[in-house]
């Protein structure tokens, strides 16, 4: 009797869950995921020792390191994982890229270890651009040297040279709309790293790696010390050492997220405070708040945007790029942006286009307005 009402209860259930479906049709909500997804890309692995001195194997210090701050992120319920590698073995740098690409994620992390033949020592972030100097360059074409192990390199690298200073420069296009970003997280790290650890700061600097031009996300490449330095190659290579180095990574991710969380743009913090400002409308410029990068193609349909309207889709490379409103009006366009926020999209920001032109957001605050 009373199983025979709990079936009939659950029957029901299943029924109205069933019309539910037919009537209102599968849930549409392509954006479910609001975890904040964090790529660990440890450098090298298998076949790719990268540098190695002695004992010391950039494969394996640059791994552990990634596999510590990894522990720590996984406590926090909100943030997901993913690791390009997870053990010695070989993945291409392009592969690496795709993994991020295919995790949507917020956040592309590579760790690394530098090596010289000179006792040179600290550490240095960078985020993909062009070569500032030789010595950037010499770092960046050590770490694109992997190319060559991998195999049909010639057809998946078309054009590129990793030995041609020339080659890289026609690289930096797809990562210039997260370089605000990616530069903020590189200077948290090298903050952490200098302040916390009293590590040697080498700066947060600009190369063209072949492993940050393949991601659609703010992305870094962090070098964590020498392992041809006797002291720091004794740190980065010992438990301890790699422990710390850890933390100090994990800390920055998370003063990222926070600055993400808390809204707080850049160019925010860049602006003088005045009392009560009159609002910031700059003539032919478009506001939009990214909402999405997706390979997907959808509808342009509120039940796709967590019920936002006024979507647009731009394509972009392989992807798609989805924009909430458009405006010139900066203050509206920052409501738009907590508007986007507060219904899921955790990591909306604003971009400016003037005459069908992506431009920075910060120069256009820094011109005049009207
Ligand atoms: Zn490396």
């Amino acid at each position: 009797m009373y199983i025979s009402l709990i079936k009939k209860k659950i029957l029901k259930y299943f029924l109205s869950v069933f019309s539910a479906i037919l009537f209102f049709g599968v849930p549409h909500n392509a954006f479910a995921q609001e975890k904040f997804t964090v790529v660990l890309d440890a450098g090298h692995g298998g076949k790719d020792p990268g540098k190695h001195v002695k004992k010391y194997n950039e494969k394996d210090i640059a791994l552990n390191i990634v596999l510590l701050i990894g522990n720590k992120l996984k406590n926090n319920k909100d943030i997901k994982v993913v690791y390009t590698r997870n053990r010695d073995v070989f993945i291409g740098l392009k592969e690496r890229g795709k993994i991020a690409n295919d995790a949507e994620a917020n956040l592309f992390v590579s760790v690394h270890c530098n090596a010289h033949h000179t006792q040179a020592n600290g550490t240095e972030t960078y985020v993909l651009g062009l070569h500032a100097n030789k010595q950037n360059f010499e770092v960046a074409k050590q770490e694109n040297a992997v190319i060559f192990l991998e195999d049909n390199y010639k057809e998946k690298y078309a054009g590129f040279d990793p030995n041609s200073p020339e080659a890289v420069i026609g690289l930096t296009l797809m990562q210039e709309e997260y370089l605000d970003e990616s530069l903020l997280v590189a200077s948290y790290i090298q903050n952490n790293f200098t302040k916390k650890l009293k590590r040697v700061d080498r700066g947060v600097k600009q190369a063209g790696f072949a492993v940050l031009h393949q991601t659609y996300m703010p992305s870094v490449l962090i070098e964590t010390g020498f392992i041809t330095n006797k002291q720091e190659g004794a740190f980065i290579g010992s438990k301890t050492g790699q422990e710390k180095i850890s933390t100090a990574i994990y800390d920055a991710i998370m003063e990222y997220k926070k600055h993400l969380d808390e809204n707080i743009v850049i160019e925010e913090k860049l602006k003088p405070i005045v009392k009560k400002p009159a609002p910031r409308i700059y003539k032919g410029v478009n506001f939009k708040v990214q909402i999405s990068s997706s390979s997907r193609k959808l509808e342009l349909k509120s039940y796709n945007f967590s019920g936002l309207k006024e979507v647009t889709r731009v394509k972009q490379g392989r992807h798609y790029k989805y924009y909430y409103g458009n405006t010139s009006n900066y203050d509206k366009a920052l409501k738009l942006q907590k508007k986007a926020k507060s219904v899921g999209f955790n990591t909306a920001f604003i971009v400016a286009y003037k005459n069908e032109k992506k431009v920075s957001v910060s120069e256009i605050l820094k011109s005049s307005q009207k």
